[in-house]
């Protein structure tokens, strides 16, 4: 019989406990028949629900689950990262905890990596649960992003994603920047690459760790890392101001000599 292969998934978790049941029952059904071995890595974000003890429990029913814990909330991307540098998998899968990645895209994961593939970019065709807000602001975030970083990047691409065991190599030992794009990172790591379709379902429960304002933080750092435009713009906003004031000084001076400007002014 051939060896079975290993799967690393990886899944952030913060302050999940309502859908982490659901995820884990949903995700153990798929897995039973993929054909492959897996871990389930978890990554618990510093929640402060009751996420952890969950966690804890699952790992002691089941060999399978392991867990990693921060110390404080330090953000879906570094969770993901820490994921990645714990797995051991000939192949890794992150995704989220709340169903919204759809795990019935697992089979068709592992068959993309049995063809050879080393990055999957899992594209969302729709977000129904997003709103539009999010919707419109995140069409502006890619348009900004392509415009100024000169890089392709698929709009709607997702924090799921697929990577070989050296595509997650490389990942792990040359982007360890402390400001992180993953699904970036993953659409530049070069490879056999290949997108999957999905559509992101509603949440299973609880509600989403992304408010606005911590998209907006996250999207303003995401561009500054990947573009010097911003820091062009402050140089030349700096040195035209610079020019501005002196033609100013020539002038006030010269009015003052020649035509004798009122007093105090110069
Ligand atoms: N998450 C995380 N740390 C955070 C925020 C979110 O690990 O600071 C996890 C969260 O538990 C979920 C995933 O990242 O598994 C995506 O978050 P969420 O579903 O809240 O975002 P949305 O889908 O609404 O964009
Ligand atoms: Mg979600």
């Amino acid at each position: 019989m051939a060896e079975k292969r290993l799967l690393s998934l990886v899944v952030s978790v913060y302050n999940e406990e309502a859908a982490l049941p659901l995820y884990y029952r949903a995700v153990q059904q798929v897995l039973e028949s993929c054909g492959w071995e897996h871990e389930l890595i978890f990554v618990n974000d510093g929640s402060r629900d009751g996420s952890r003890e969950l966690l804890r429990k699952l790992a002691e029913r089941d060999a399978r689950v392991r867990v990693i814990s921060f110390s404080r909330n330090f953000g879906h991307e570094a969770a993901m990262i820490a994921g990645i540098d714990a797995a051991a998998g000939s192949a890794v899968v992150c995704m989220d905890a709340d169903l919204q990645h759809p795990v019935e895209s697992i089979p068709e994961l592992l068959r993309l990596f049995s063809e050879g593939y080393d990055v999957i970019s899992m594209v969302r065709t729709e977000n129904r649960s997003a709103g539009i807000i999010k919707n419109i602001s995140s069409s502006g975030f890619y348009a900004v992003m392509n415009a100024m970083s000169g890089t392709d990047f698929q709009k709607n691409a997702s924090d799921f994603f697929g990577l070989s065991a050296r595509a997650a190599a490389v990942l792990r030992s040359d982007y360890r920047e402390k400001v992180r794009f993953l699904r970036g990172y993953v659409q530049s790591l070069g490879f056999r690459s290949t997108v999957l379709r999905y559509a992101a379902g509603e949440r299973a429960a609880g509600h989403s760790k992304y408010s606005i304002r911590k998209l907006f933080r996250f999207s303003m750092n995401t561009i500054m890392s990947f573009s010097e435009l911003p820091l062009r713009l402050g140089i030349y906003a700096g040195v035209g101001s610079a020019l501005l004031g002196m033609v100013i000084l020539v002038y006030s001076l010269v009015m003052k000599v020649k035509n004798g400007a009122p007093d105090g002014y110069t």
